[in-house]
């Protein structure tokens, strides 16, 4: 299956990728009304230590740690597509996916919720994400990889 993958030599930290990941996801799809307005948890987040800056997002992995760890079944492993799904009408906010990801890869939603945040490929299986279009670095590619 195609993933993000993160090129860290190309990566400034300027976080457009994880505005661009709140702007796909909001009602709006307005830049300004998406942060003003309305309250969304970026789906990546920008890990960086000194000149070193990387996105940090869902790997999908093939054996994934979450979906059994996931006590209502809110996390899922798409058979067909290879996406690790996640139905938030499920989620009870127990945060066992967050300490079972070796990755760091799921966060609090941070609106208020207590519900997870995760990347869900933004819905893309043939297009590109917006986080890998909208980085004007090239920091961020959607390839299909043998693991
Ligand atoms: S948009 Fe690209 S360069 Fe900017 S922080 Fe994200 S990955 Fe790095
Ligand atoms: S693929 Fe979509 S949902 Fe996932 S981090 Fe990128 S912009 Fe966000």
């Amino acid at each position: 299956m195609k993933r993000v993958y993160a090129k860290e030599e190309y990566c400034l930290g300027c976080r457009l990728c994880e505005v661009y990941c709140v702007v796909n996801h909001s009602k709006s799809q307005d830049i300004i009304k998406s942060h003003k307005l309305e309250e969304i948890t970026p789906r990546l987040v920008i890990e960086s230590k000194g000149i070193i800056s990387f996105a940090l997002q869902c790997r999908h992995c093939d054996d994934a740690a979450c979906t059994k760890a996931c006590i209502t079944g809110a996390l899922q492993k798409d058979s067909k597509t290879g996406e690790v799904t996640y139905d938030q009408e499920k989620c009870v906010g127990c945060w066992t996916c967050i300490m079972a990801c070796s990755y760091g890869a799921i966060r609090r939603d941070e609106s208020g919720q207590k519900v997870i945040s995760k990347c869900d490929l933004c819905g893309e299986e043939e297009s590109e994400p917006a986080c890998v279009t909208n980085c004007p670095n090239g920091a961020l590619v959607f390839e299909d990889r043998e693991e």
